[in-house]
């Protein structure tokens, strides 16, 4: 159960209610924009009781592992957003797009224009890179990720990188404007405390053999600590299949957007993995409800520090923008 407090509850108030005996443990949740009690129990109650009590907004039964991610108590859909009049979710759809990891400064530029030309106001790009080998290029870091700042700000763009331990987040903080969190890291939940504590959004994706339902517990974390900006992304999921590097669970996007009301993004390029099938797999996220789309893109895909074999050129890129803002139109008629 979820109970919604006002605004101006008090103190007072929420001793009184959590004094009733209602067979509940009751977890105080003051996020940057409202105050819940989350109540865990089994107890059948009449929830009329408490929604007559002082300082009660709302009250919602809400039986799912998750809460506060559900749509049971937030029916209508949540707008993030990322400033400058950028949002994404509640009918605003984005495109993310970048190379895998930040290389050079030159990269950099040549990748700003190329989104400026396609009209992209969000790139991402990773400077702290997870990587399966410790030989393999691991990013340039905080070196990096001020470079790339100094580049994006000058031009309008916004960032979108991973974090990827706790430490890294104050560092990164004033230069990022939505921290991603890596398959690997889904259910880091120290680091889901933490983000949970800072004030911009949290992109966040499943993991690699997470269910949809570990997914929406870890964006409870985030939520529950403080920051009700996420965005959930669908990166596909380690099977048995061989032919393709993940299975793209198209599945799930719908699911996480009938469960939850948070933002879902699409990840075609992890998703399949390789780039000759990429553009089908970001439209049929589309289709499936997807509020925005995260993809590798890079000048020359085969000189990439990292996944390469996913990453589209500019050509490709482009094209595959303007049918992706074909398939919004269908979407929205
Ligand atoms: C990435 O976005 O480059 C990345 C490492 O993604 P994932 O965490 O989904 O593997
Ligand atoms: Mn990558």
């Amino acid at each position: 159960m979820i109970i919604q407090l006002k605004n101006s509850v008090s103190d007072y108030e929420v001793t009184a209610i959590k004094s009733k005996d209602l067979g509940y443990t009751f977890n105080d949740i003051q996020t940057q924009v409202a105050r819940y009690l989350i109540c865990i129990g089994k107890k059948e109650i009449d929830l009329r009781e408490i929604g007559f009590l002082d300082g009660v907004q709302d009250v919602h039964k809400v039986s799912d592992a998750y809460k506060l991610t559900s749509t049971k108590w937030k029916v209508g859909k949540t707008s993030i957003d990322i400033g400058d009049g950028i949002k994404i979710g509640n009918g605003d759809f984005q495109i993310m797009a970048g190379p895998c990891s930040i290389e050079s400064e030159d990269q950099i530029r040549s990748t700003i224009a190329h989104l400026k030309q396609a009209g992209i106001k969000i790139m991402r790009g990773g400077v702290y890179k997870p990587r399966s080998s410790p030989y393999s290029f691991r990013g340039l870091g905080m070196d990096g990720l001020r470079l790339w700042y100094k580049l994006a700000k000058e031009n309008g763009i916004k960032i979108v990188t991973e974090v990827m331990q706790v430490s890294q987040i104050a560092e990164m903080h004033d230069y990022v404007d939505i921290f991603q969190v890596g398959a690997r890291n889904s259910q880091n939940f120290n680091l889901l405390d933490e983000l949970g504590k800072v004030d911009k959004p949290v992109l966040l994706k499943r993991g690699m053999s997470g269910t949809i339902e570990e997914l929406l517990q870890s964006a409870e974390y985030v939520f529950s600590n403080g920051n009700e900006k996420i965005i959930l992304c669908e990166r596909g999921i380690r099977t048995y299949e061989k032919a393709y590097r993940n299975t793209m669970d198209i599945n799930a996007i719908t699911i996480l957007k009938d469960k939850s009301h948070l933002p879902v993004v699409a990840d075609p390029s992890h998703g399949i993995g390789v780039r000759k099938y990429v553009d089908k797999i970001a439209l049929a996220s589309i289709m499936a409800g997807a509020d925005g789309v995260i993809m590798e893109v890079h000048e020359c895909p085969q000189k990439a520090f990292s996944d390469g074999q996913q990453t589209l050129d500019y050509k490709q890129s482009i094209k595959l923008i303007d049918k992706m803002n074909q398939a919004r139109l269908l979407v929205e008629a």
